[in-house]
């Protein structure tokens, strides 16, 4: 289910849409309810996996900035706009996040084919859930990635969000990348606001995202982690649902898995904060690491009761 809206349409549509929220969000009552968020990387517990298994840690989040409209209702001077905000306000980042950014109009195919293989950038609209939605409007204009010099903290400009805010690298060091996931949209935050603007936010729906599905968080921790004997368990996606974990191939949403890595992430988004939910994909993945483990030494697994939500 994909619906796109503003945060206008939110407030004025809000029986309807406050209902849609409820059913996709396992219940969370927007009428009743506030969203919580908590960008304190501190409290993770055992954020590192097993490299065995994991090739690589990645958190990403969405930032629309008020008063401009989303992408699929966006005008190309709006889409400017947007571009022209966040690339002022990113060159004030610092230190290890420092870098530059990349416009797709002045890439050539060859560079742009180049970051989309790294799995650094966004592949080209081809889902019709972008193209369906008006969001390939004018592509390439007013869209590309800004990223530091290290190439482990990047912003998506312009593609299904105003931005997508990500933090990446190769190994199983989760606790390392949420920091830098949480340092840098901190100081993004800080530095948009410096500039007179502000992200799209409210207490009952948390951060607005193009897609109703991120709303709250916004966030998708997940693992390219290696299951060739767990994902060929019949039990396989019962056990990824019952720790509320989602499972993608390893090139992207529409991608197929190659050689048993899958990316594995966190299935919810809002009434959870930052931290639980990056804490879910620490344990779910371990959990999923020991089955694997298990079934190497020829042992039984097991199905694990279901988390409950919102505790
Ligand atoms: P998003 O939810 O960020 O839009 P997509 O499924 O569209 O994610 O994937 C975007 C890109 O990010 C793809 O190239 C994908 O391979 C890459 N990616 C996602 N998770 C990881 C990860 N854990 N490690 C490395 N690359 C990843
Ligand atoms: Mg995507």
């Amino acid at each position: 289910m994909i619906l796109f809206f503003y945060w206008g349409l939110s407030q004025v549509f809000a029986d309807l849409l406050d209902a849609v929220i409820k059913e996709r969000h396992n219940g969370y009552d927007p009428r009743t309810m506030t969203h919580p968020t908590d960008l304190d990387a501190s409290k993770l517990q055992s954020g590192q996996f097993d490299e065995r298994y994991v090739l690589s840690s990645r958190v990403r989040t969405g930032r629309s900035i008020r008063g401009l409209s989303l992408p699929p209702a966006c005008t190309r001077a709006e889409r400017r706009e947007v571009e022209r905000v966040v690339v002022d306000a990113l060159a004030g980042l610092k230190d290890d996040l420092a870098g530059r950014y990349y416009s797709l109009t002045l890439m050539t195919d060859e560079e742009q084919q180049q970051l989309i293989d790294d799995h650094f950038l966004f592949d080209k609209p081809v889902s019709p859930l972008l193209t369906c939605a008006g969001m390939a409007r004018d592509w390439p204009d007013a869209r590309g990635i800004w990223h530091n010099n290290e190439k482990n903290f990047l912003v998506w400009i312009n593609e299904e969000d105003h931005t997508r805010v990500i933090s990446m690298e190769k190994g199983g060091n989760m606790k390392r990348v949420f920091d830098r996931f949480c340092r840098g949209l901190k100081e993004v935050e800080h530095l948009i606001q410096a500039n007179d603007w502000e992200f799209m936010w409210n207490e009952r729906l948390g951060y607005i995202l193009t897609c109703p599905s991120n709303l709250g968080t916004g966030l998708r921790a997940g693992v390219h982690v290696k299951l060739p004997l767990l994902s060929e368990d019949p039990r396989f996606g019962e056990i990824l649902e019952n720790l509320r974990l989602q499972k993608r191939g390893s090139g992207g949403v529409d991608a197929a898995a190659v050689d048993a890595v899958f990316d594995v992430s966190n299935l919810d988004r809002l009434g959870q904060s930052e931290v639980q939910l990056v804490q879910v994909v620490i344990d779910g993945v371990n959990y999923l690491i020991e089955c694997e483990k298990k079934l190497e030494k020829g042992l039984t697994i097991e199905v694990p009761p279901p988390i409950k939500q919102f505790t």
